[in-house]
């Protein structure tokens, strides 16, 4: 079932400008909606950087091809323009409960019917944010991983209420729109990667704060056991080590909570982020 040509992109941040860019790199006609001028002049900073970054890193991207995904992008901060014409609309606004529900509140009047929704949260789950789509069998999560032109999968994740047939559509989406669709057949909080990843990275903090072994090791450890290239505290400072303090910090967790602290006094507070600043658990 290829139904889905129309693409709206809601929320112009870190991972919407990626959706919509991939989206519109393989072809789609994209609308990309945020909230004011202002929001919408860094969406045109950040998809002429992203093109910047397709053109260095991703096969095939020459020959007019960024240029052409560029020309495929349409921006606006009209809402009702944003979806007028839509076959799915893709949520990426910020991670915040209410201001997603208020969100699909205004979704579910001014799309058409035709339109499938689909979140791109994190950490909620599609079951909390349904009721408010007034469309729930045409609502589910489609959940990508940050740098999307190389970590290319997409978890698509539905509720009870959600037509298979739905379903179908979006993973069609998925897989023609250059990324590798992943079924979840039941509600997960987490999806598969994060369910994966999060008890290896909480595990190593574990053993860092209990003095067991260093990050070196541990990482060594990983790596050479296991085959994989880049091991946890590797893989904290791609994340980066604010994103982790933040999450972190939040948790009730007694064991998070201390790694917040060592995570503040050794590395934030000496500006050591991670990847992005040139220092973390390594040196770049
Ligand atoms: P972000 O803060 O970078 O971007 C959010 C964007 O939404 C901003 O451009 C903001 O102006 C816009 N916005 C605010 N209110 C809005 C509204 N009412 N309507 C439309 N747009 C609005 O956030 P992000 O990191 O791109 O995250 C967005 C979503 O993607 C979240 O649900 C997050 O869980 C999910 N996500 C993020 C990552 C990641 O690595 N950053 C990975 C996967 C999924």
């Amino acid at each position: 079932m290829s139904s889905i040509k129309v693409l709206t992109v809601l929320g112009t941040g870190v991972l919407g400008s990626q959706i919509a860019f991939q989206a519109a790199f393989h072809g789609f006609a994209v609308t990309a909606y945020d909230v004011d001028e202002d929001a919408l002049a860094k969406a045109r900073d950040r998809f002429t950087r992203l093109a910047g970054v397709y053109r260095a890193q991703v096969a095939g991207a020459t020959g007019g091809k960024t240029e052409a995904a560029l020309a495929n992008l349409r921006l606006t901060a009209d809402l009702g323009d944003a979806v007028v014409d839509a076959d799915l609309v893709i949520e990426a606004v910020p991670e915040l409960l209410e201001l997603k529900r208020d969100v699909y509140r205004k979704l579910a009047e001014l799309a058409p019917a035709k339109a499938i929704f689909a979140t791109n949260s994190s950490t909620l789950l599609p079951s909390d944010l349904k009721d408010f789509t007034g469309r729930p069998d045409r609502f589910l999560a489609l959940h990508y991983a940050n740098n999307i032109w190389a970590q290319n999968i997409a978890e698509v994740m539905g509720t009870a209420e959600t037509d298979p047939a739905v379903f179908a559509a979006v993973v069609d989406f998925a897989r023609n729109s250059g990324l590798e669709p992943i079924e979840i057949r039941k509600e997960k909080a987490g999806y598969v990667l994060n369910s994966l990843l999060v008890p290896l990275l909480n595990a190593a903090a574990g053993l860092l704060l209990q003095g067991v072994a260093d990050p070196h090791t541990i990482d060594k450890t990983w790596r050479i056991a296991t085959g994989a290239p880049t091991g946890p505290f590797q893989i904290y400072d791609v994340v980066g080590l604010t994103t982790a303090y933040n999450i972190a910090s939040s948790s009730p967790d007694a064991g998070s909570q201390a790694f917040a602290q060592y995570l503040k006094e050794h590395y934030i507070d000496q500006g050591k982020l991670g990847v992005a600043s040139g220092e973390g658990f390594y040196k770049y």
